[in-house]
C-alpha cells in the first residue's frame, strides 16, 4: 500500500471508526490531521467549504493529544466549525465583513466542549453572513460549491459546514439551525446534520441571529458520528441562561434498536406544491422501507403550516434586527474610515459592513418591531407560532417521530434563486416550523436522484427526544447505505 491509499483509507473511515484507531493506536492524530490538510490541499480550491485553516493549531493539538492519555471520545479527531462560532485565538467573521478581523478572546462553549472530548479544531467554515440564508451564497467571502456537483450549491447556510464534511476534508463538523440551516445543506450534501431540542446546547460564544430560534448541532457522514458530536456538546452551561438543565442521555447506546413498533407520522402538509417530485417520491419510499422495518406509519396533519414562514420571517428579522444592534464600528470589527462624528461612524460601518441581505433583514425586522407595527406583526405572528407548537403537540399524542422531506428540492445551480428572495426563503419551508416549536429534528440521506444529487429525509421528534429520532435515523440509514456514497471532486 502507497502512501496515497493509507491517505485514502484515513479519511474513508467515520469519525466514530477514527476516535476508536486512534485510542488503539493504530494510527495516530497528526496523521490523521496531516491526511485532513492534505485533502483539504488538494480539493478545497474546488470547494471552497473553508474561510480558514488554522495547519499550525489543530498539528499542535494533535501531537498534544498523541502526547496524552485519551482525554475523550472524540480524542485526535479533526473537526470543523461554522464561522459564527468563536474560536480564541482564531478569527471569527460570521461569513460578514463586519466582522473582518475579530479574534474571539474565549472559545464558544460548545468549541470548549468538543475540544475537552479531545477533538482537534481544524479550521472555520463558510456560510451565509450572520446564517441568513439557504445557499451560502450571501457570505461576504467566497461562494462554496456541492462536492455532488460543483455548479450546485451545497444548500445553507451551514453549507461550508456540510460541504466539508462531504467531501473528506473532515470527519465532523458544527453548524447553526435557526429555520433549518443544518439540515437543509445536509440533505442537499448526503449528510447527516442534526438540529437539537432549543435548550439542549449552549448558544454561548455563538454568533447570535434569532436568539428563540436558533441552536448548533453536529453535521457528520454517519448517524453514529452525528450522536457523538451531540454527546459532546450537549447539557446545560452556567453561562447560557437559556441552555436546559435536563440530564443529557446517552445517545448512542439505543442507536440500533430498530423501529419494530415505532409510529411514523407522515404530514399531508409537508408534500408542499412546487416540491421536486423525485423528493416527494424518495420521502414516500422512505416511509415504506421504515414501514417494511417494523414501524407503523400513518397520515398526520399539521394544519398550520402554510403560516410558518409568514410567521418566521416576522420573529428571524425582528430578533436578528435587535441581535444585530451591536455591530456599531465601535466595539467589534469594522470601522469607517474618516467619519466625522459618532453618527456618521453608526452609519458608515454599518452600511459598509453588512451585505444587502443582512441589511434587508435588518431593515424588515425593525419595521416589525417599531411602534404601532409591533402587535399587528410580531405579537401576531407570536400568536401563529404557538399554533404551530400545538400542531406538534396534537401529533405527537399519535406518533412517535414526523418524516418529511428536509428539503423541497435538490442542490440548484449557484446563483439561480439569487434574484428571488422569496424562492430563496421558501427552501426552509419544511423545516422552519420544527425551529419555531423548538423540536429536534434530524435530517438523513435517504436517496438519489436521477441527477446524481443526494436527497435527505427529515424526521423531527418530541421536545428532547432526540434519542428517538437518532434511532430512527439509523434504521433508515442502514436500510438505505448512502454513505458509503462519496462524490468525486
Ligand atoms: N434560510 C433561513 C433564513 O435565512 C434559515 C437560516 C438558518 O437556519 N440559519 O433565515
Amino acid at each position: 500500500m502507497g502512501t496515497g491509499d493509507r491517505v485514502t483509507s484515513v479519511l474513508d473511515a467515520s469519525l466514530a471508526d477514527t476516535a476508536a484507531r486512534i485510542a488503539a493506536k493504530e494510527v495516530t492524530s497528526v496523521e490523521v490531521t496531516k491526511a485532513c490538510l492534505a485533502r483539504i490541499a488538494e480539493i478545497d480550491g474546488k470547494v471552497k467549504a473553508f474561510l480558514r485553516v488554522d495547519a499550525e493549531g489543530a498539528l499542535r493539538e494533535a501531537a498534544a493529544a498523541d502526547a496524552s492519555s485519551p482525554r475523550g471520545p472524540l480524542h485526535g479527531v479533526p473537526v470543523a466549525l461554522k464561522d459564527n462560532i468563536n474560536t480564541a485565538g482564531l478569527e471569527t467573521t460570521a461569513g460578514s465583513r463586519i466582522l473582518k478581523g475579530f479574534v474571539p478572546l474565549h472559545d464558544a462553549t460548545v468549541t470548549a466542549r468538543l475540544r475537552a472530548a479531545g477533538a482537534v479544531v481544524l479550521g472555520k467554515t463558510n456560510l451565509d453572513e450572520f446564517a441568513m440564508g439557504s445557499s451560502t451564497e450571501n457570505s461576504g467571502y467566497q461562494l462554496t460549491h456541492n462536492p455532488y456537483s460543483l455548479e450546485c450549491t451545497p444548500g445553507g447556510s451551514s453549507g461550508g459546514s456540510a460541504a466539508a464534511v462531504a467531501s473528506g476534508q473532515v470527519f465532523g463538523a458544527l453548524g447553526s439551525d435557526t429555520g433549518g440551516s443544518i439540515r437543509q445543506p445536509a440533505s442537499l450534501c448526503n449528510v447527516v446534520g442534526l438540529k437539537p431540542t432549543w435548550g439542549r446546547v449552549s448558544r454561548s460564544g455563538v454568533i447570535a441571529y434569532a436568539s428563540s430560534l436558533d441552536q448548533v448541532g453536529p453535521l457528520a457522514r454517519t448517524v453514529r458520528d452525528a450522536a457523538l458530536l451531540l454527546q459532546a456538546i450537549s447539557g446545560k452551561d452556567p453561562h447560557d441562561a437559556t441552555s436546559a438543565s435536563r440530564a443529557v442521555p446517552s445517545f448512542t447506546e439505543a442507536l440500533d434498536g430498530g423501529v419494530k413498533g415505532l409510529r411514523i407520522g407522515l404530514p399531508r402538509e409537508y408534500f408542499v406544491e412546487g416540491m421536486e417530485p423525485e423528493v416527494a417520491a424518495a420521502i414516500r419510499e422512505a416511509a415504506e422501507t421504515l414501514r417494511a422495518a417494523g414501524a407503523v406509519v400513518e397520515d398526520v396533519s399539521l394544519p398550520h403550516t402554510r403560516y410558518a414562514m409568514a410567521a418566521y420571517y416576522l420573529i428571524a428579522t425582528g430578533e436578528a434586527s435587535s441581535n444585530l444592534a451591536r455591530y456599531d464600528g465601535v466595539r467589534f470589527g469594522h470601522r469607517a474610515a474618516d467619519a466625522k462624528n459618532l453618527r456618521e461612524v453608526y452609519d458608515r460601518s454599518r452600511a459598509e459592513g453588512f451585505g444587502a441581505e443582512v441589511k434587508r433583514r435588518i431593515m424588515l425586522g425593525t419595521f416589525a418591531l417599531s411602534a404601532g407595527y409591533h402587535d399587528a406583526y410580531y405579537v401576531k405572528a407570536q400568536r401563529v407560532r404557538t399554533l404551530i407548537a400545538r400542531d406538534f403537540e396534537a401529533v405527537f399524542q399519535k406518533v412517535d417521530v414526523v418524516l418529511s422531506a428536509a428539503s423541497p428540492a435538490c442542490a440548484w445551480k449557484l446563483g439561480e434563486k439569487l434574484e428571488d428572495p422569496l424562492a430563496m426563503y421558501l427552501m426552509d419551508v419544511l423545516t422552519l416550523p420544527t425551529n419555531l416549536a423548538g423540536l429536534p429534528g434530524i435530517s438523513v440521506p435517504t436517496a438519489k436522484s436521477s441527477a446524481g444529487l443526494p436527497i435527505g429525509a427529515q424526521l423531527l421528534g418530541r421536545p428532547f427526544d432526540e434519542v428517538t429520532v437518532l434511532r430512527a435515523a439509523r434504521a433508515l440509514e442502514r436500510e438505505r447505505s448512502l454513505s458509503d456514497w462519496r462524490p468525486n471532486v
